[in-house]
Formats: structure tokens, sequence, C-alpha cells
């Protein structure tokens, strides 16, 4: 990844009035506004417009487009050289790490990091170096923060192995004369990233009530509510893998019985593999013990019976889940991304899902719910991650 510093125009967003900023976010929030709609917003006359945003542009803090100080219909943008936030989506066994600019546009192509076990001690050291080697990159008065969304918080929320005050103390100890520590750090669950990713800059911009089904090493929904992200007061709003949709199901890693994982996450479709492989049934001996999940999806785009009927499986009871958090909260649209749907081999688990979705929800749910699929793959997780930070930044400027 080349340095991004040298991409930037000579002005940082710390150098921006509180004025400047508010300007900017509300630029950002409409992703390009004319000279109009600025004045129309904040309730100023033209000649105001074009004294707060005449210097804008010459210190070209915000783009024209087409370019021209004084052009009325200009589409003015934020310049993305502005900021950049470090984004990062943190499964049990995989990290994926971006820079992000003030725009949402990722910088050069995300790094990935597999773990060979969900060791908090491996993953905190990996992700530490990095993090590290990405803020290397970002000139540090145009370092917004580091944002996280994570797959399970139990994982890292007891307090003496937390994962962001070990960076912190570890990364910043030189980077600054103030007291970047906490607001440095934002933590949300990856579906609630995700979710404000595609509101941002994906399936559900323009639209202020929708659902993202996020289809991981675990299952989470991102809950768009009203415009905003709902997290919850705990954070762990839309945890729906761990709905209890079976009374006689198997065992959940979090202790419950019958959750939703049991049935439909990755995870538990390998697991109950790997059992009928063990099997001297037909279905067993054409099964390889340590199968993975892309050989089983592959398998089941093939018409294998058995991997098939797995996938049909999981679909109804992602289904299912999804028509009762439709009935809880009337989405006008609903998303899905990480590993379903075609762009991931994976036809027949989002084809069974929506049929379920249709037959459990006709007599309740509207018909015009749509169900589609992610517009920002695999970095919807830490676009969103960094947009925490970004809208922090915007929301409350640094003293
Ligand atoms: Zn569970």
């Amino acid at each position: 990844m080349e340095a991004v510093s040298k991409n930037h125009s000579g002005i940082f967003f710390q150098d921006l009035t509180t004025l400047q900023r508010r300007i900017l976010s509300r630029i950002r929030d409409e992703g390009a506004s004319t000279r109009d709609q600025i004045g129309e917003y904040f309730g100023w006359d033209r000649a105001a417009v074009s004294r707060f945003v005449g210097p804008m542009l010459s210190q070209r803090s915000i783009i024209s487009d087409p370019p021209g100080y004084r052009r009325r219909n200009a589409k003015l943008s934020a310049a993305p050289s502005l900021g950049w936030a470090i984004g990062v989506e943190l499964g049990f066994r995989m990290a994926r790490l971006g820079i992000v600019n003030i725009n949402g546009g990722i910088e050069g192509v995300p790094l990935e990091l597999t773990f060979a076990k969900p060791e908090r001690e491996e993953i905190q050291v990996r992700l530490n170096e990095a993090i590290a080697r990405l803020t290397g990159e970002i000139p540090s008065q145009a370092f917004l923060g580091v944002g996280v969304g994570y797959s399970d918080r139990t994982m890292w929320s007891n307090p003496q192995t937390r994962l962001a005050p070990g960076i912190t103390s570890e990364m910043f100890r030189d980077r600054s004369s103030g007291n970047p520590t906490d607001h440095h750090f934002h933590w949300e669950s990856d579906a609630a990233c995700a979710v404000l990713a595609e509101h941002r800059y994906g399936a559900l911009k323009g639209y202020t009530d929708g659902l993202f089904l996020l289809y991981n090493e675990g299952i989470g929904l991102g809950i768009l509510s009203s415009g905003k992200p709902v997290l919850g007061h705990h954070g762990d709003a839309g945890e729906i893998g761990h709905l209890p949709v079976s009374d006689d199901g198997d065992y959940c890693y979090c202790g419950n019985v019958g959750c939703l994982e049991t049935i439909a996450s990755p995870w538990a479709l390998v697991d109950k593999a790997s059992r009928v492989a063990h099997s001297t049934g037909p279905f067993g001996q054409a099964l390889q013990s340590s199968i993975t999940f892309p050989q089983l999806s592959t398998m089941a785009q093939n018409g294998e019976t058995f991997p098939r009927n797995l996938f049909v499986t999981a679909g109804r009871a992602l289904g299912r889940a999804l028509a009762i958090s439709a009935t809880l909260l009337d989405p006008s649209i609903i998303v899905v991304g990480g590993l379903i749907g075609e762009r991931n081999s994976n036809a027949i688990l989002l084809a069974s899902t929506k049929e379920s979705f249709r037959a459990l929800g006709a007599h309740r749910i509207s018909k015009s719910i749509s169900i589609t699929e992610s517009c920002l793959g695999n970095v919807a997780v830490l676009t969103g991650a960094a947009e925490f930070v970004i809208s922090k930044a915007l929301a409350f400027p640094r003293p």
C-alpha cells in the first residue's frame, strides 16, 4: 500500500474550524451538496454561503464538481484527503483491516490476517502490528482513529484483556502530545458496522429503516431504525445468532440450546457434515472428515443431496429469524452480506432464506420488503467501523 500522505492537499481535518466541520458534516451526510442546499440547511443567503464556502474551496477542504468557485449548481464534496481512519473487522479466526478516507473510500488493498486458533493473545499481538503498520502510513494530523467491528463482544469484554486499551497504550505513546486514548478507538458489533456502511455508501443509502443480515463465522443482524444504527444498551442489539429458535436443538458455545447459529451458521454446517462424514452411509462416504465450508457450499451448488439439504434447512432457519426481526422492526429493505448469496457461491442458502421469510411472514410482513445483496461485500464491516470513528470526529470536534 502506498503511503497515503502523498495524496494530501495540505489541509487536514484537525485544521478546520468548528463551523467548517459542521459544513463538511452536512455535505458528507448528503454525499455531495450544491451551494443552495447548504444555504437552505443552515439558513444562509447566497452571500453567506460564498463567505463560508469560498475559503474552504481555496484551501481545498471541499471539492467542486465541476471545478470553479462560483458555479451555482456545482456539487460540493469533502476532500477525501482531509483525514483517514483505520477500519478493522475482527472475527474469531480472521481480521481484515483497511485505511478508510473521510468519504468512505479504502486506500489500497485491505490487509487480511488469519488465525489458526481463536486465541486472544495471538490475535492481539498480530492485530497491534497490523494497526501500527497502517497507522504509520497516515500523517498524524490527519489520523482520526481506529474503528473495530467485532464478531463477539464476549471474547473481548474482560477489562483485563480487552484489546483496545492494550493497542492504545502501545501505539499512541509517541504519536501525539495530547492525550489520545479512548476517543481514538471505537468498538461496535460487526453487524452494526455493516449496516452503517451500507446506509452511508451502499444498498441502504436513502433508507431510514432497514436490516443487514451478516452471515459470517457467526450470524448477526445490523438494525437501521429512523436513519440510525441501533446499538443496544450493551452493544449487543441484533445478536440474532443466539436467538433460541429450537427447544431440542444442539448446544451452542454460548451455553444455550437451539440457538440460530447451531442450525444455520457455517461452523454448525461444517460440524454436522463432519459428523455425517464419520458415519458409514452413502453420504458419509462421499464426504471428507476435514470438510470446509467452501467445499460444502460447492457441493451444495453442484446439487449433492446432503450438502444441499443442509443449506436449505439453514436457510429456513435464517428466514424464520428474519421474519421475526421484520415483524418487530418493520424495515423497508433487508440486505444480506458475508458468506451468503450469488456472489459468494451460496445462492441456495439465499433462495431458501427468501422462501422461508416470505412463507412465515406472509400475514404480517409487507410484500414490498425486498431482500438484496450487500453492495460493499467483504469490506462492509471495516468501512462501517471506520465510519463510526469519522462521524464521531465530525460530531464532537476535539478541543
Ligand atoms: Zn448461542
